[in-house]
């Protein structure tokens, strides 16, 4: 399915950052739907661009060496029209107040559009958790939840995983968490936790086989060759999704993991390699998988889909001109700049875009927190298929939306959640 619609948003400006890229798109979707005529004198827009809260917090970290460091640590709190807010927290180096909020505000329409009862929200601290040990992670976390608690709860801001953080930081948080309401367990505090400590099945790779689960609704997912950047959490698992839908994984690009990118074009074995890092670790990946390719050169390579898994802004006007897939799947947030997209849509690149494809970790998410609200646990054939459920129920409405309307797939989505924002806004009125 390529698109025949034209955009036409003007000149593009380049270099902008992850909040000015997530309102730029936010824009184009205000202007097609002109709410401030729809519902006049609200001020509406205004009140859907911008944040509702950002806290920031200074965390002293102990370390090992017995040396204390202080950290930047943020929460953004987007929006809670339609439902509490709900964002992971993320650990890197490049962490600030603009990511976050930009992040926040991604989550708000995400939520909106993929039909659960959530708002907005994202966490963070500025720290590269590659330099930390076991010992300090858990310290780390442990402070994150003190230094944020009168802010988040159960029924007001709930984390999860994001980049740097997984399912074992969840599980210190919720410790912490417990500490502070004097003993009382409160498992609905976080979700993305362990599944043998009130956990989703599913949760782990529910973002990964979301973003394959939703691309295959644009494009033929079986016999497709496929690239994949970033072998985290969303880029493994969308990358043995891919192998187990028939798709060729013919590229893997992480130099973290892999000092580079595998390249193989009849197919590399995605199993063989999840399993060895899992049970073995990066070197042995390393001595079995060498790096055979220059990371740039798969990413532009020839392929049906190309998955970027690793983090915002990678595809971008540097590299936009060289790059030869014929569908993208957004698995993280923000990975293509807009005038990256614009080219590329120029060019009949058919996009599935971030709030759409990566929203299968958010939806797990609902599940997870449903269940421990409800203090009952479902199967992981039960969670996996009420997510398929979703997944593709939401990508045919958008496709619909789209074509009804006459606008791109990425404009449809920001429309429809931005529509129900809106009208959950007028309910609850001024004040
Ligand atoms: P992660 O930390 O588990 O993995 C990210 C991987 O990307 C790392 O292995 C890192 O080495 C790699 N990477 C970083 N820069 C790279 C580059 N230039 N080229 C190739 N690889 C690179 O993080 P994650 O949880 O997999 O999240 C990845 C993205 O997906 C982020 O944008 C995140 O916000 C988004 N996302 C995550 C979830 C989730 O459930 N974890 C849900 C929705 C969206």
């Amino acid at each position: 399915m390529s698109s025949s619609v034209t955009l036409s948003w003007g000149s593009m400006p380049s270099g902008m950052s992850l909040r000015e890229n997530v309102n730029f798109y936010l824009e184009r979707a205000l202007e097609k739907l002109d709410l401030n005529r729809t519902f006049p004198r609200k001020d509406i827009e205004r009140r859907l661009m911008e944040p509702d809260s950002v806290v920031e917090r200074k965390i002293s970290l102990h370390m090992d060496d017995g040396s204390i460091v202080y950290l930047k640590a943020f929460r953004a709190q987007h929006n809670n029209d339609i439902g509490i807010y709900k964002g992971g927290i993320r650990w890197d180096a490049k962490v600030d107040r603009d990511e976050v909020e930009a992040l926040a505000s991604s989550m708000t329409w995400k939520c909106a559009l993929a039909g659960i009862p959530f708002g907005g929200a994202k966490g963070g601290v500025a720290v590269d958790p590659a330099s930390l040990s076991a010992a300090e992670k858990e310290r780390l976390a442990k402070a994150y939840m003190r230094a944020f608690n009168d802010i988040l709860g159960p029924d007001k801001d709930v984390p999860a995983p994001d980049m740097g953080t997984d399912s074992q930081v969840m599980a210190w948080m919720f410790k912490r968490y417990t500490e502070l309401c004097g003993d009382r367990i409160v498992p609905g505090i976080v979700t993305g936790k362990p599944v043998e400590l009130f956990g989703s099945h599913g949760r782990t790779e529910s973002t990964g086989y979301g973003v394959v689960l939703c691309a295959g609704q644009f494009v033929q997912v079986k016999g497709a060759r496929a690239v994949v950047q970033g072998f985290g959490n969303v880029g493994m698992h969308a990358a043995l999704k891919a192998h187990h839908l028939g798709a060729r994984v013919i590229g893997l690009i992480d130099p973290a993991v892999f000092g580079g990118a595998l390249y193989d074009p009849d197919g590399l074995d995605v199993p063989a390699i999840v399993s060895t890092l899992k049970k073995e670790g990066r070197d042995a990946v390393r001595s079995r998988w060498p790096a055979n390719e220059d990371p740039e050169k798969v990413l532009a390579g020839e392929c049906e889909m190309l998955l970027p898994c690793a983090r915002e802004n990678l595809i971008n006007s540097d590299n936009a001109g060289r790059i030869k897939a014929k569908a993208i799947a957004e698995g993280a947030n923000g990975p293509t700049t807009p005038d990256a997209y614009v080219a590329l849509h120029k060019r009949g690149v058919v996009f599935v875009p971030d709030i759409l494809a990566n929203a299968g970790g958010v939806i797990v998410s609902y599940f997870e927190w449903l269940q421990n609200r409800h203090e009952e646990y479902w199967e992981a054939e039960e969670v996996l298929s009420r997510l398929e459920e979703k997944i593709v129920r939401n990508a045919r409405k958008v496709a619909a939306y789209a074509r009804e309307r006459g606008v791109d797939i990425r404009t449809a989505c920001y429309m429809l959640a931005v529509e129900r924002v809106a009208r959950a806004r007028l309910y609850l009125g001024a004040q």
